[in-house]
């Protein structure tokens, strides 16, 4: 692998080079903005590249890619900045900074839409439900589409038409070599096939196109509060329940602590079938219990969509630990909320997402999201706002996931942290692996993309 190029070593010469052909802003440390443009979802992410290339469109992102080549830079791809590892920045080397990039197209006749890399969830949400359509998003809207949708994407709609990835039908990207390509299922197929699960590890992908689907503009959706006093049983009944389900109703669990710091289980609910059969198949869950409050109700899918923003604001201080769990076992929930009452931060959440549907039927070997099955993408999710707080809160998300982790196999890769060891981003791509280290070594021989969950060429 080639040395990278340093802050001190980029000349003013090289850059104003670049600048000739470039039509975005090319910030450098101390400048206006580049503060800003650093920062990420994470506070905890404090890197400052050398260079920071704001692409306003796909011939910027060729020109950038080309300048860190010629330049042996390091180079980091930011989408939304919601990768919890910070691997939207870079220390000393490029940040391709794609967030400028805003087009979105919808073809409603087609029940399409093209957007560009640096579109965020509420952009394209918004856009496509004034059709009535809407694809598999993030259940957060300030999410970025752009890693989500290469990770994998998990949303309220996957149950009923799969995952984010599922329905890309083409994507343009630039690859290591600089070139701009269209990859769908028939140009490039394999590259198209490696940039549904494969991450960013294989090219900046300049704009997505997906399928759309008629969603809304209401769906019955929110959650029902229970006491922590009844976490056991309510957490056996969901494991249950969940999975007996249609595809259109999906059920997350999270353990969290109301805003007025009451200490909570919490049944987070949404249904995206016909409104009039949604509380027939609510009524079982409704009936369970004695909830302290019954939240669900007929909502704007918008809405629904923006649930959590409130929760996730950008600039607090981060730490994830995540599996998957293909069973809700009794002495896991036993462990689960042990710790929730150890819990340093009321700003944490212990999350259950279940993945199932359409997501989990489809053949692992279409995509290159391999971990296909029913299951649970269990998150421990720690947040805090003073930096003074992060070994406490760091000890003990690292304390549980120890003893979490063996009930786990498997993790989904947008929830990798940032220190993970080897075989955990190897587990994640599953059973494609393999290919994915062919295809790779094809298109990306050097690993010129290597800030990621890294797939290494041969
Ligand atoms: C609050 C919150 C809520 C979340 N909710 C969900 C959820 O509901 N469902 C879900 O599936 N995930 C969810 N995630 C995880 C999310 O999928 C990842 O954090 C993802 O990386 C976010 O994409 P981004 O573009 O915002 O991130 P960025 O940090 O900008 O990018 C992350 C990585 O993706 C790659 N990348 C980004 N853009 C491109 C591009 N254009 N071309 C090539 N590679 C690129 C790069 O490797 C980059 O380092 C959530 C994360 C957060 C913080």
């Amino acid at each position: 692998m080639p040395p990278s190029t340093t802050y001190d070593s980029l000349t003013s010469e090289a850059i104003a080079n670049l600048r000739a052909s470039f039509k975005g802003a090319l910030l450098r440390p101390g400048e206006d903005g580049y503060d800003q443009a650093r920062a990420v979802w994470n506070g905890m992410i404090d890197k400052c590249p050398a260079l920071i290339a704001r692409c306003t469109d796909a011939a910027d992102v060729v020109s950038a890619v080309r300048f860190a080549r010629t330049h042996h830079l390091l180079v980091s791809i930011r989408g939304g900045g919601h990768n919890v590892a910070g691997n939207a920045v870079c220390a000393d080397g490029l940040m391709i900074d794609l967030s400028p990039m805003k087009g979105i197209r919808v073809e409603a006749t087609n029940q399409t839409v093209r957007a560009e890399a640096g579109v965020l969830w509420s952009e394209l949400d918004q856009a496509t439900q004034q059709h009535g359509l809407a694809t598999t998003g993030g259940t957060v809207s300030h999410t970025g589409i752009a890693g989500l949708t290469l990770g994998g994407g998990l949303g309220w709609l996957m149950g009923k038409h799969g995952l984010a990835c599922d329905n890309l039908l083409s994507v343009d990207i630039v690859t290591a070599d600089g070139e701009l390509l269209t990859a769908s299922e028939t140009r490039n197929e394999d590259l198209f096939w490696a940039v549904r699960g494969g991450g960013g590890n294989f090219g900046v992908v300049t704009s997505f196109e997906y399928q759309l689907h008629p969603v809304g503009p209401t769906i019955l959706g929110g959650m029902i509060l229970y006491p922590m006093e009844q976490a056991k049983d309510v957490l056996r009944f969901y494991r249950t329940f969940a999975r007996s389900t249609p595809d259109e109703l999906m059920i997350f669990a999270a353990l969290l602590n109301t805003p007025d710091g009451t200490p909570v289980v919490s049944l987070i609910v949404g249904w995206f079938g016909p409104l009039t059969e949604g509380e027939q198949h609510l009524k079982p869950l409704r009936d369970f219990g004695a909830p302290l409050a019954d939240l669900i109700a007929e909502v704007p899918y918008l809405q629904h969509q923006v649930m959590f923003d409130a929760a996730t604001p950008h600039g607090m201080h981060r730490y994830w630990k995540a599996g998957n769990l293909q069973d809700i076992k009794d002495d896991f929930i036993e462990v689960v909320i042990e710790q929730a009452t150890r819990q340093p931060s009321p700003y944490s959440t212990i999350l259950f997402f279940h993945i199932k549907g359409v997501a989990a039927r489809i053949d692992p070997a279409k995509t290159a999201f391999g971990l296909r099955e029913d299951q649970w993408d269990f998150d421990i999710i720690s947040q805090w706002t003073d930096p003074a707080e992060a070994q406490t809160n760091i000890d003990w998300t690292r304390n549980f996931w120890n003893q979490v982790e063996p009930y786990t196999k498997g993790v989904y890769v947008n929830h990798l942290g940032g220190e993970e060891e080897a075989t955990r981003v190897r587990a994640a791509y599953g059973p494609n692996y393999e290919r994915l280290i062919e295809l790779k070594t094809k298109y990306d021989p050097g690993n010129f993309f290597r800030l990621n969950n890294n797939i290494a060429p041969t």
